[in-house]
């Protein structure tokens, strides 16, 4: 598979350091607010990422940090008068029960700040050693960028017109503000209850040793592949490459990937613009998770995408249209195994596969979806106008449903097993246990009362030899 490389800013072949397997790093949120859908944009193209990892037979390892100090999250905890771990806790909860929604996949460790501390400190105890970094007169310590040949290798910075010797305090700064930055912020009145003792004094980490630290601990001095939106690029990624690589001696990342922003109006979604939908503002519209999650994974994870209602219904047409051909083809199959996969579906999995292989190009990945619903669609046409022994009792709906399956354990957007179960809200489900129930103490007329009762609500319930399923009606 290829992918494009920030770093190098070519299109180069991922291939693992070791065990087959892909380590990779993630920035994750700042729990100090729930994460908006501009936020899920980054994790979706890292859920696809992985994915499209593990379609090609390679395994992964990932790190998903969790910011639960810095500046924002400690002036929310201190204005809400409540302990930043509670403060944080909340959105911790929040944004994990967002990454279901979305069905993204779990990462293999989420380290939170706040447990990382000591590593932390001793990273910036060894740039201190080795004279890269230094204390300044209010007990901060900062890196010195100059110190750092390789400073500004990934943004591609020219450095000749950098100002030397200013500094920054604030984690995020833009280009024209290139300076030393905090490795180790001194505690000050507005910290309040906030600081670790460290050998400068009381205080708490700057935001980009926080990554620096967690990622090598879990990872390795150097390790494949590292993600985030662009506007993590710079300066947090760069000057995650500067602490690690003047700590080590040996180079960080080997692939850097970054998604391009969600848009409002052509304007980067975001907290601070106050242009945003967080996924719960979604839901409550009446958006299900898996439309919201078909609109952010369609478009190319490098191109910009604007996000608008009209692409929401899009969305949903589309997904009925699959949703419709899919239930027809698991009819078709009447739970006869898998036979032989006609040439037109292994040529739209050859298609999807070589889509997702070019840096992930899910636009071209959907389309091979729809060209196998187009096939599929005809063939049961065909089917149904009774010619002769095609598809009957041959297990080729099996196999064809097999495609659609591989091509979801990538887009992740039909929802096959547990996923789509959970997508039943909790009173649906409810009445749905209770009809069970009902069913296996052979009563009848209360399994069809409630039947009823679960239609009245919008929801069509099946039996099947599996069991009861439901679909929105
Ligand atoms: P933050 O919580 O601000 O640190 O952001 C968490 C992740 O979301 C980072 O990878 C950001 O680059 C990413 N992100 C923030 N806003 C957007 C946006 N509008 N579009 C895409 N990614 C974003
Ligand atoms: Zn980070």
């Amino acid at each position: 598979m290829k992918v494009f490389n920030s770093l190098t800013r070519r299109e180069e072949s991922l291939a693992p350091l070791a065990d087959n397997t892909v380590r990779f790093y993630t920035c994750g949120p700042t729990v100090y607010n729930f994460a908006h859908i501009g936020n899920f944009r980054a994790y979706t193209f890292e859920d696809i990422l992985r994915r499209v990892i593990q379609f090609n037979g390679m395994k992964v390892k990932q790190v998903m940090n969790l910011t639960d100090v810095d500046d924002k999250t400690i002036r929310g905890a201190n204005a809400a008068g409540v302990a930043l771990t509670d403060y944080t806790k909340t959105y911790k909860d929040a944004f994990f029960a967002d990454l279901k929604k979305l069905n993204i996949q779990p990462a293999e460790v989420y380290p939170a700040a706040t447990d990382h501390i000591p590593e932390m400190i001793a990273l910036v105890e060894k740039l201190v050693e080795k004279g890269v970094a230094y204390k300044s007169d209010d007990g901060s310590v900062y890196f010195a960028v100059t110190k750092f040949p390789g400073y500004g290798k990934l943004a591609h910075i020219d450095f000749d017109n950098q100002r030397t010797g200013a500094r920054c305090a604030a984690d995020e700064y833009d280009k024209e503000n290139v300076g030393d930055f905090a490795l180790w912020k001194a505690w000050e009145e507005s910290d309040g209850p906030v600081g670790w003792d460290s050998p400068w004094g009381r205080g708490r980490p700057g935001w980009h040793i926080e990554c620096s630290a967690m990622s090598m601990k879990y990872l390795g001095e150097t390790f494949d592949l590292h993600t985030g939106g662009i506007d993590n690029l710079f300066p947090h990624h760069e000057n995650e490459i500067a602490q690690a690589e003047a700590a080590t001696g040996k180079e960080f990342v080997k692939t850097w990937m970054h998604c391009a922003h969600l848009k409002v109006n052509g304007e980067k979604m975001s907290k601070s613009a106050g242009n945003f939908f967080t996924l719960r503002d979604l839901l409550e519209k009446g958006w299900s998770g898996r439309e919201i999650r078909y609109v952010l994974v369609n478009a190319h994870y490098r191109q910009g995408l604007n996000f608008a209602f009209t692409a929401l219904e899009d969305a949903r047409k589309s997904l009925e249209r699959i949703d419709r051909c899919v239930d027809a083809l698991t009819a078709a199959a009447n739970g006869v195994a898998a036979g032989e996969t006609p040439d037109w579906a292994a040529k739209c999995l050859d298609d999807f596969a070589a889509a997702v292989n070019d840096d992930l190009n899910t636009p071209k990945a959907f389309a091979a979806l729809f060209e196998l619903v187009r096939h599929a669609n005809a063939y049961l046409g065909e089917r149904g106008t009774g010619n002769g022994e095609r598809g009957t009792g041959n297990g080729e709906p099996s196999a064809i449903l097999d495609v659609f399956k591989r091509m979801d354990s990538v887009l992740g957007v039909i929802f096959f097993g547990k996923a789509a179960k959970a997508e039943v809200p909790s009173e649906i489900q409810a009445l749905l246990d209770q009809r069970a129930e009902a069913r296996k103490a052979k009563n009848w007329a209360e399994s069809d009362r409630l039947r009823d009762e679960i239609a009245a609500a919008g929801w069509l319930v099946k039996d099947s030899k599996d069991g009861q399923s439901v679909t929105k009606k």
